[in-house]
């Protein structure tokens, strides 16, 4: 299992107790550090080392206050830049044109732009109350076009049909012809993709860009891609101004790290993220949320192995017994590692111990609010386990679409936070299963000396 940055930079803190400053000595073996996690997270290499350099002069100038060490100070100056580099705040579609608005999607083949595009429309529809039009201009792939007409039909927007027949330009000046008759607020592209970069492709969408001059010209790319995304995103980057950055397949087992170094050579803020392949798994892209994922932070793992002291060694021992028996790790133990931690005096009682592991990073501003939103995250944690049935806590394999729903609803969060749980209960698990029993106790005993 890897561990997270937070947990090595801790280790690396240990052998230099009483070092008050990051230092030019001090600061070089932490960098190291850093650069593995962002490799690791399928940041591409440029990236990491532009990255690097930033972190490490801000680092240098850094103050280590009260009972923070270098090390918990790194990382929150880490996630910290991360966000910031990301993007800050939220950033919406762009509607102000006169409309129709254009948007005009771009991306390799299977990144998502068909089903994003169709997304996209029931987002304006329902968040922003627009009258939608889609149409494809990707002539060489009939099932393109046809996919499209479902997925917009399922969006509830309409569909402006075209054939393989057509010139794409001429479908999109038909398109935008029939959306100014039609009084719609937004008219959606939908272009062709290859597999690979391509000239011919590239030249036909920088076409399409100046004859409909959109207000917005998403890139749309898959967050599993890692570090192929940055030639894909300096290519299209180099045909069209791009205004935006759709991040699709975030609910794939990437740390996500495209996101950084997409965003960083196209210098283009990220929209929105996509979450499952349903028309209503996109949200919109939140920085600092990503950061942490970027960084392996806020995983429950490391948190149970930062708690040294408290471990409620009699209910360890029975887990281990259990795990031994084959009995697997279900919820219901999961929960009962929750409701260990909130015994050991709640999370503001350990913070002394692990600001960094509660705080998602930000140690150095550690603050009253930084301790409600740790014990706020176990609590909806519970909550969402409290949501499930009994069934479903032992065997969390049922866990299927339309149950998260219903879950992510009682206990009032997104889907989204439901399946960020059940991937920390899956590397708990996994944990387990490594630990084998007699593993866990030394484990459990080692933290303990
Ligand atoms: P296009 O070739 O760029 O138009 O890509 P498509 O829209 O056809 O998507 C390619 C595949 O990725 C399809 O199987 C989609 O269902 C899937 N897909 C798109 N976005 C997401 C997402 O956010 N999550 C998941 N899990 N799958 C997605």
């Amino acid at each position: 299992m890897a561990s997270t940055l937070t947990e090595r930079l801790s280790r690396l803190v240990k052998t230099m107790r009483g070092q008050a400053r990051i230092t030019e000595d001090n600061v070089q073996e932490m960098m190291r550090e850093v650069r593995m996690a962002l490799l690791e997270a399928d940041v591409a290499l440029p990236v990491v080392r532009d990255f690097i350099a930033r972190v490490k002069e801000k680092a240098l100038g850094a103050e280590v206050v009260g009972s923070l060490n270098p090390g918990q100070v790194l990382v929150s100056i880490v996630n910290r830049e991360l966000a910031a580099t990301m993007g800050e705040g939220v950033s919406d579609i762009n509607l102000a044109a006169q409309p129709p608005a254009v948007i005009l999607m771009a991306g390799l083949q299977g990144a998502g732009k068909t089903t994003t595009t169709a997304k996209l429309a029931k987002h304006l529809i329902e968040k922003r109350k627009k009258k939608v039009l889609t149409v494809s201009a990707d002539v060489y792939r009939p099932a393109a076009i046809e996919q499209l007409k479902l997925v917009t039909r399922q969006a509830g927007a309409e569909w402006f049909p075209s054939t393989k027949d057509d010139q794409p330009l001429a479908i999109a000046q038909a398109a935008l012809d029939y959306a100014r008759k039609h009084y719609m607020d937004v008219l959606l592209v939908d272009t062709a993709g290859r597999l690979a970069i391509d000239e011919a492709m590239m030249r036909e969408i920088a076409e399409l860009h100046g004859a409909l001059k959109p207000v917005e010209t998403l890139f749309v790319v898959d967050a599993m891609q890692g570090q192929d995304a940055v030639n894909t995103a300096k290519a299209f980057r180099e045909a069209l101004p791009l205004t935006g950055i759709v991040l699709t397949k975030m609910d794939g087992d990437s740390r996500g790290g495209a996101a950084l170094s997409v965003r960083q050579v196209t210098g283009a803020p990220i929209k929105f993220a996509g979450t499952s392949e349903k028309i209503d798994g996109l949200e919109v892209f939140d920085a600092e949320r990503h950061a942490g994922r970027i960084l392996g932070m806020g995983d429950i793992v490391a948190l149970v192995e930062q708690v040294t002291q408290g471990v409620d060694m009699a209910a360890a021992q029975k887990l281990a017994d259990k795990v031994k028996s084959g009995d697997g790790f279900d919820l219901e133990d999961f929960l009962s590692q929750l409701s260990q931690m909130k015994k050991m005096g709640g999370i503001s009682g350990l913070v002394d111990k692990l600001p960094s592991q509660l705080t998602g990073g930000r140690t150095a501003q550690l603050g009253q609010a930084d301790m409600d939103r740790a014990e706020r995250d176990v609590r909806r944690m519970e909550g969402i386990i409290f949501s499930m049935t009994p069934q479903e806590r032992r065997k969390p394999e049922l866990l299927k679409a339309s149950r998260k729903r219903r879950i992510a609803a009682g206990a009032g969060v997104q889907v989204q936070d439901v399946n960020r749980l059940l991937n920390q209960f899956e590397q708990m698990r996994d944990m387990m299963k490594k630990m084998k029993g007699g593993g866990l106790m030394k484990m459990m005993r080692r933290m303990g000396g």
